[in-house]
């Protein structure tokens, strides 16, 4: 990979920082075409941009010209800015190949489905990193990039920056945060290595190379994505004084390990294991006990294949990590021996003072998994089929039902593939984090889940749609603090923001004394088996005050109704509180903890036992460690500047360059952009620089004048732009077209339109009578 020079602090305009120069004194002083936010004219200079003449690009901006939507690179700019125009413009980009977009602070990536030719080349990153603004550019996610890189010293005190990727199941997230990587990677090579055990190498690939592991371990085939994260992902990418790339980490949350042992139709397990499968050479067929023809209950759909059954490529990134051909025997024989458990059944017992035995097709199953996970088998059985219930200082043997004994065997599988997978996001950060003293700035990149709503949501979609409020609270104190800055510097007084936050759905889910999450803690931690009916009676009760939250009195399946930002979602009540207790049974813990394997061992020694009741269930509930791990998330975030991409997905068949504007309008509204568009509707949408203004409706007042028959007030030639648009908007004001009493919404004119430093602003209210008297000119 070839190596980039660092670039020299520069200071750009920011879109995030409201695209004002942090070092410029006085913002006033920028210059009239300044791209911002809410750039209305942005200057066309480079190759890649729309090549229109920037004062023709100005005028069409102002309202929609079908033939020219595609050439708009903000969605901002696009007057009026409505849900439909903004999906028309996506919609003509998309056809026209043109993947990214601007909306004001944040980044829309349209997914093409297809490689497309040179997009990401070393050329393109060169060109954006090597660009004096490169903001300038065709709409791209190394502008964002760029613009993060250069921000970290581009402040008076270097700022640590995240690049906040969301999107649904399918839309680029983690195609757009490997992008991300790669740019860094790229531009800021140090020649920095790592040495660990058997191999020396230098940073940049280590960094890349978490990548194939963690989505080998942590993806899988779903009915929506053939490569979907099943675990959200925080990656800091550590930059030293000189801004070269010396370290990284990351932060995991939230992995869906219940797909161990349980997927849905048509969907697969994760890749690891067909990558085990379909890559193993015969030698570790034999040690894993994987015949080719043995067939797995846990490997469902092994017959399809993936561009990520790539096995050969996930062991090629752990040597390049560190981890030693002992190590990954020891990781493999334990995901063999999962295996080996999913085909272990048991048979029915009409004795409830006897266990239930394995069934008889499981005994070679049984005897392998326990082989593999270096356990005894008869230890192993027991576990499975027997509770130890201790009363005071006795313990008592509890024989376990048929259904008891397979949810322990699910369990025992969850359990370790979890603690599996945290050993290795440990191993990764050890082999790639820089020490304290080397690095004093990061960027941040987060790739989490998005908005999820589907027929049955339950703790899971809970959890992912909580942390979704999270960020786009994060978002929208973010954007209303770009819009403010604009205001201020334009000398607008900041006074329109009705805009109703979504405080009270998190307040609904989290707040204090009573919340969802509260009162789930509290049935939690009760020693009771939880019923249903009764739980949602007492949610009912404590939380009837909230208006986000609804119930179907009359629904024969117990659930609650949540009013997200996104959209209304119903959960599950159901097993709920038993998810939420996420209980690990003692025995296969310390069964584990025996294992003669050295890494099941090691990853079950530090397994808290006394964080647990003698019935297994833990203290810390899953609501309760993913509101912390959340928590945290947030305070990283805000203490850096924050930069935003969403990306869509056009068409749920993950089809090639097929737009389905459906689709994409509940993304935009899942993802915020709409609501992006409503707070900018409840300020002054439209912006438009003065020349630009009173080229278009310069004649508006004359004509009003003539027809009025009063004494024309000629511009003075010594006026500035300014004054001639304040004389402009008087006389305008004055004419009945404009009256507030003769308009529906009746308000005072001055809340349709200011006058700041450099542009007019204003609304529709006041857009739409001077395009019609522009009409009548
Ligand atoms: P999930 O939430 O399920 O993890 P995701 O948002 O991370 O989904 P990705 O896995 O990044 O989605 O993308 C899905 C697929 O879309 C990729 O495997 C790739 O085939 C394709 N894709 C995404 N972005 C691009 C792009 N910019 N160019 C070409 N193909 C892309
Ligand atoms: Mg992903």
């Amino acid at each position: 990979m070839q190596q980039l020079q660092p670039p020299v602090a520069v200071c750009t305009a920011s879109r995030a920082s409201g695209g004002k120069c942090a070092l410029s004194p006085d913002p006033c002083s920028a210059p009239l075409e300044a791209p911002g936010v809410n750039g209305f004219v942005q200057k066309v200079h480079s190759p890649h941009s729309s090549p229109n003449d920037p004062v023709e690009g100005e005028i069409q901006a102002f309202l929609i010209d079908e033939d020219q939507l595609h050439t708009y690179d903000d969605l901002t700019k696009v007057n009026p800015v409505t849900t439909s125009t903004v999906l028309k413009c996506l919609q003509a980009r998309y056809s026209a190949k043109v993947f990214y977009t601007h909306a004001g602070c944040t980044l829309v990536a349209l997914n093409p489905f297809e490689p497309i030719p040179d997009l990401y080349s070393l050329d393109v990153m060169k060109e954006y990193h090597g660009a004096p603004q490169p903001q300038e550019f065709k709409p791209h996610i190394f502008i964002v990039a760029e613009e993060a890189y250069r921000n970290v010293q581009g402040q008076l005190e270097p700022v640590n920056q995240s690049l906040v990727v969301s999107g649904e199941s399918g839309a680029g997230k983690t195609w757009t945060s490997r992008c991300l990587m790669k740019y860094y990677a790229t531009v800021a090579a140090s020649s920095s290595v790592v040495k660990s055990q058997d191999t020396v190498e230098r940073i940049e690939r280590r960094v890349l190379d978490s990548n194939p592991i963690m989505e080998a371990f942590g993806n899988a085939c779903t009915l929506r994505n053939n490569n979907s994260s099943r675990f959200g992902k925080y990656i800091q990418l550590q930059l030293d004084r000189c801004q070269l790339l010396v370290g990284a980490s990351v932060q995991t949350y939230l992995l869906e390990k219940t797909r161990v042992a349980c997927q849905l139709a048509n969907e697969r397990n994760f890749h690891i294991f067909y990558q085990m499968m379909k890559g193993a050479t015969d030698e570790q067929r034999k040690e894993w006990k994987m015949p080719r023809s043995r067939s797995f209950v846990w490997l469902p759909n092994a017959e399809k294949t993936v561009d990520e059954d790539c096995f050969d490529e996930t062991v090629e990134a752990m040597v390049h990590l560190g981890i030693n051909a002992e190590r990954q025997r020891q990781i493999f024989r334990i995901l063999a021996g999962i295996l080996q458990l999913g085909n272990v059944n048991f048979s029915f017992s009409t004795d409830e003072s006897q266990p239930c035995d394995l069934d008889e097709q499981s005994k070679d199953f049984w005897q392998r998994a326990a082989e593999l996970l270096c356990v005894t088998a008869e230890e192993l059985r027991t576990c499975l089929r027997v509770r130890t219930l201790k009363a005071g200082k006795q313990s008592v043997l509890k024989p376990c039902s048929q259904a008891e004994c397979s949810m322990r065997r699910d369990c025992l599988a969850k359990v370790i593939y979890a603690q599996l997978f945290d050993w290795l996001v440990t191993f990764i950060n050890n082999s790639m984090c820089a020490d304290k003293s080397m690095w004093c700035n990061f960027i941040g990149v987060l790739d989490v889940y998005g908005f999820e709503c589907f027929q049955i949501n339950n703790l899971e979609q809970l959890c992912i749609n909580y942390a979704n409020e999270k960020l786009q609270q994060h978002f929208v104190a973010h954007y209303l603090k770009a819009q403010q800055e604009e205001y201020v510097s334009e000398g607008l007084e900041w006074s329109f923001v009705k805009y109703q936050d979504n405080q009270r759905c998190l307040d609904l889910l989290e707040g204090s004394p009573v919340s969802v999450f509260s009162l789930l803690n509290e049935e939690s931690r009760l020693n009771r088996v939880s019923d249903a009916k009764t739980f949602m009676a007492r949610l009912e009760k404590e939380l009837c005050v909230n208006a986000n939250v609804s119930w179907d009195k009359f629904s024969k399946v117990p659930h609650f109704t949540v009013a997200h930002y996104a959209g209304k979602v119903n959960y599950q009540i159901e097993r709920m509180v038993e998810k939420n207790k996420d209980p690990v049974p003692p025995e296969l813990t310390h069964l584990l903890q025996k294992s003669d394997n050295p890494l099941l061992r090691q990853i079950f020694s530090d397994k808290e036992t006394e964080n647990t009741t003698s019935k297994g269930l833990s203290r810390v509930t899953v609501v309760s460690k993913f509101k912390n791990s959340l928590e945290s998330l947030m305070k990283i975030l805000h203490t850096t500047t924050p930069h935003y991409t969403r990306c869509i997905k056009p068409n749920p068949e993950c089809k090639p360059l097929t737009f389905k504007k459906e689709e994409v309008i509940l993304q935009l509204e899942a993802c915020g952009i709409v609501e992006t568009i409503h707070i900018s509707a409840a300020g002054f949408p439209i912006r438009i620089p003065f020349k630009s203004f009173l080229q278009r409706y310069g004649l508006i007042a004359k004509y009003l004048i003539f027809k009025s028959g009063s004494v024309d007030v000629e511009a003075d030639r010594s006026d500035t732009l300014r004054q001639e648009v304040e004389k402009l908007l008087r006389v305008v004001l004055q004419h009945k077209a404009f009256d507030p009493s003769h308009n529906r919404d009746c308000d005072k004119p001055n809340s349709w339109v200011h006058c700041g430093r450099t542009k007019v602003f204003l609304t529709q209210l006041m857009l739409d009578p001077l395009e019609d008297q522009r009409k009548k000119i």
